[in-house]
């Protein structure tokens, strides 16, 4: 399988869950939570790994409340797990509210542009909408108080620091200042709106956000804060004398269980083609792709049949139950695999199908150049599950596959199209720093594959096509896992 380790427990705050702790963390839970489950294969998830750490580093404090976590899908013990909450597409962020007694996949959490702030301020709706008696014990009321409520306040100090943002209707900083301060003793936060002008006028409240305060001894006053930003009154308050940071019993972090799939690397020949990746790839879109629909029907199953119907008449490759990477192995066990051995999968498709254009005899596809081409695009939109993967490859046959007229045009097809997404990724975290994504096949691969014609790189498609048979035929595929 390989341990992906796009995030790791104890180093990041984001909590790392696993099939044996996702139900228990989730259910019936003091705090709310919102998961991330993702696939460490997927490009996109590890290009928002680093949104995701900063996002759980910056409401740590939050944790009474609402806790950030992350589980990946492409861990084979976390399969099932992933099934039974229903997992299709990675990322996938769910919400679970605190104290959910029976089993729930959770509510669908949308961060559609997902800038951390956009995610931060919709965690805050989600627990605005807790019914009372289900929002988390440790979290305050982030609902605004009145001017009146403001008064009584004043009048009825009980030795604690109040601090009061007032803010307008659409700001988000009272509640993240009231979260950031969970934590801290000897303070309460509150806000308040800023629609009553005489209200703020007789405080001496000039603008919005601001924060008043009232100090233990019944004094208050405007608090000075350089910039009107929920960093700048999140920290004075907490360092407001006497102000203090409890020590909150929260439930132990789920610890990492030392994971002893320690990856070796093998060396292999990159010029071949290993039965391996092929089988490991079929399983993989198979038993766990696939498998993770409950139940195929209509336009979905047809898709499938004629995957399966392609796969099966050409390829000749047997299921396997074990994953094991060779020419797709990642110099880490988050990149490459899976991906990678779609792409060489998909191509091996195209070139045994423009050798053996018999082998679709009697499956309704014969004498159809596209076949191939058509059931891959397919599947790659309705299944693959990285969404983002396949809306850009279904634009992509949108544009051009209409334009493939034989089997060897399918091929040339794929290549090409293989080699614009390799180059829209180039430097993407994604990128394997032992395997560039460069223009394929390279000169030292395929020499014949490259001319210059006035000096500039050009391809020999004649040439390229040659060697694309090769490389993808049936003579180039070892079986043994060494080169
Ligand atoms: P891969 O690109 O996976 O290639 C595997 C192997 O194929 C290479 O090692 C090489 O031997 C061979 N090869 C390389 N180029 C070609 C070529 N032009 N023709 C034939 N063979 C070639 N990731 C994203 O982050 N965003 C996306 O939008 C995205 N879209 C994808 C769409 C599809 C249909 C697929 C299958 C994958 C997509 N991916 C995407 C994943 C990404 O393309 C890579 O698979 C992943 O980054 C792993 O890269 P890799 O180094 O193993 O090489």
């Amino acid at each position: 399988g390989g341990a992906a380790r796009l995030y790791r427990a104890g180093e990041d705050a984001v909590w790392v869950l696993d099939s044996g702790s996702v139900r228990g963390a989730t259910a019936n839970s003091s705090t709310a939570w919102l998961v991330q489950f993702y696939s460490s294969w997927c490009g996109h998830c590890i290009g928002y790994a680093p949104t995701w750490r900063a996002l759980a580093g910056d409401v740590r404090d939050w944790a009474a409340a609402v806790r950030v976590a992350a589980l990946d899908c492409a861990e084979e013990k976390n399969h099932e797990v992933c099934r039974a909450y229903d997992i299709h597409f990675y990322p996938t962020f769910r919400y679970f509210k605190a104290f959910t007694k029976d089993f729930t996949t959770g509510e669908n959490f949308k961060g559609p542009d997902r800038e951390l702030q956009t995610v931060r301020h919709t965690m805050i709706d989600f627990l605005q909408n807790h019914t009372d008696r289900r929002r988390p014990p440790a979290c305050p009321s982030l609902d605004p108080i009145r001017p009146s409520d403001v008064l009584s306040l004043i009048d009825n100090h009980d030795g604690r620091y109040v601090a009061i943002l007032f803010e307008s209707n659409s700001s988000y900083v009272g509640r993240e200042v009231i979260l950031d301060l969970i934590p801290y003793e000897n303070i309460v936060v509150k806000r308040a709106l800023s629609a009553d002008k005489a209200f703020l006028d007789k405080l001496g409240v000039p603008s919005v956000p601001s924060c008043y305060l009232i100090y233990p001894n019944g004094s208050h006053g405007l608090a000075n804060v350089a910039k009107p930003l929920r960093s700048f009154f999140s920290s004075y308050l907490k360092s407001l004398p006497d102000v203090r940071k409890k020590s909150l019993s929260l439930p132990e972090k789920p610890s990492e269980e030392e994971n002893s799939e320690i990856v070796v690397w093998r060396e292999f020949d990159r010029s071949k083609l290993y039965t391996a990746d092929l089988e490991s790839g079929l399983h993989y879109l198979l038993r766990v792709e696939l498998a993770a629909h409950k139940a195929l029907a209509g336009a979905e199953l047809n898709t499938l049949k004629d995957f399966v119907t392609v796969a099966a008449k050409i390829s000749g490759i047997f299921l396997t139950s074990h994953i094991k990477w060779v020419g797709c192995q990642g110099s880490r066990p988050e990149l490459r695999g899976y991906t990678c051995s779609l792409w060489k999968l998909f191509h091996t498709l195209t070139v045994e199908a423009a050798a053996h254009p018999e082998a679709l005899d009697d499956t309704g596809f014969e004498g159809d150049p596209q076949a191939v081409l058509q059931a891959i695009r397919r599947y790659v939109h309705t299944f693959f599950g990285c969404k983002e993967c396949g809306e850009h490859f279904e634009e992509m046959a949108r544009e051009s596959m209409d334009s493939v007229k034989t089997p060897d045009q399918a091929v040339l097809w794929l290549w090409k199209k293989h080699n614009q997404v390799n180059n829209r990724l180039a430097g993407h975290l994604s990128e394997d720093p032992k395997f560039p994504k460069v223009p394929w096949p390279t000169p030292d691969l395929c020499p014949a594959c490259h001319e210059e014609i006035k000096g500039l790189d050009s391809w020999n498609e004649g040439q390229v096509l040659l060697f694309l048979k090769g490389h993808y035929g049936s003579s180039n595929l070892v079986d043994t896992y060494s080169a």
